[in-house]
């Protein structure tokens, strides 16, 4: 924490003791913390335990300069904190040699009184300006995280979102199709879902479809795959590099959790649990596809599974031209 009143945590860089014990005296006076180093090697050492909030940095030191010090202090302490540089000379290329070594003022020596106080007041102000500036931008990306989450989320099931479904199965097919691999993509959607809110009313229907997002999202964790509610009681899988096969098999996947879920809805034909139709369609893409396009294939197949008797899969065959597509077997 960085103090806002009048003390300051000083690291204080000087080879000459005498020099340095004089100074450190007077900073001591004026109630600030210090910390003194007789070598650039040991103001290193010192720095990362001390966290200091300012350098005061002598300049003409044998083995390590200031300069060099300083630019150590910049590439290993990402954290800025202010250096001003104590120096005998106060000739105006050494001064520029100073700030480009990193530092933030130069002050010729003897140091006066005044002079020096008044810059440790400046820097400390800049100091407390800087630490306020980060928190603030800490505080913001933590929002923003918040607010990217909200924005792709559905708001009910916690699932991703149409939007975000909608982008990800863009970009997928756009990767999958550069790659050459299989992308697939499961449509469900709730059997006889109207009975049951019907029956057992509206806010019973949230819960089940709650739980019922809650155990397909914990079916997939792999990386690549997404799980997102389409709209309703309509869900949506995307599974990158799954091939048919692999598809049918996490369809299968879905309905034998479903089946030991056993979330009870005894309006739903004879199965007396909360069931899913699934429409499941799996290509190798060119990129180019239209996401509507499949979206439309998918469909087809669901449909084609509630005509089927419900709580089963349809395999939907890719066409390049979805009015022609035709369903494979129900399972
Ligand atoms: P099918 O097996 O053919 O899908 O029959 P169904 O009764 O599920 O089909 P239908 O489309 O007629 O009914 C879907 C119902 O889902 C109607 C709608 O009120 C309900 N529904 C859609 N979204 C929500 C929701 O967010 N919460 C609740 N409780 N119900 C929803
Ligand atoms: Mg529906
Ligand atoms: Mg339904």
């Amino acid at each position: 924490m960085i103090n806002t009143g009048s003390s300051m945590r000083i690291l204080l860089v000087d080879d000459v003791q005498l020099d340095r014990m004089q100074l450190a005296i007077r900073l001591k006076q004026l109630g600030h913390i210090v910390e003194t180093a007789a070598s650039g090697i040991e103001a290193l050492q010192i720095y990362p335990e001390f966290e200091p909030e300012l350098v005061l940095l002598d300049v003409s030191m044998p083995e390590m300069d200031g300069f060099e010090v300083s630019q150590s202090i910049r590439e290993k302490f990402p954290d800025w904190i202010p250096i001003i540089f104590l120096s005998g000379h106060e000739e105006p290329h050494m001064i520029a040699k100073a700030i480009e070594a990193g530092g933030d003022d130069y002050l010729t020596k003897p140091v006066d009184k005044l002079v020096l106080n008044s810059k440790l007041v400046a820097m400390q102000r800049i100091a407390f300006m800087r630490r306020e500036l980060k928190r603030t931008s800490a505080k913001l990306s933590e929002l923003n995280i918040a607010l990217q989450r909200q924005v792709n989320e559905d708001g009910l099931t916690k699932l991703f979102n149409r939007r975000f479904i909608d982008n990800s199965l863009q970009d997928l097919v756009a990767l999958h199709g550069r790659n050459g691999s299989p992308l697939s993509l499961i449509l469900l959607d709730v059997d006889n879902f109207k009975p049951f809110n019907d029956n057992y009313g509206h806010i019973e229907g949230d819960r089940c479809l709650i739980e019922l997002a809650k155990m397909t999202n914990e079916l997939f964790t792999r990386s690549g795959d997404y799980v997102g509610r389409y709209g309703g009681e309509e869900f949506v899988v995307l599974l990158s590099n799954t091939s048919e096969e692999k598809a049918l098999e996490h369809a299968n996947r879905i309905k034998e959790g479903l089946a030991k879920l056993s979330y009870p809805h005894e309006f739903n034909n004879s199965a007396g649990f909360v069931t899913v139709s699934q429409g499941v369609l799996s290509l190798i893409p060119t990129g180019k596809e239209n996401i509507d396009d499949l979206y439309r294939m998918a469909d087809r197949a669901l449909y084609r599974a509630k005509n089927e008797g419900r709580n089963c899969f349809v395999l939907a065959e890719f066409e390049l031209y979805p009015e022609n597509v035709e369903e494979s077997s129900v399972r």
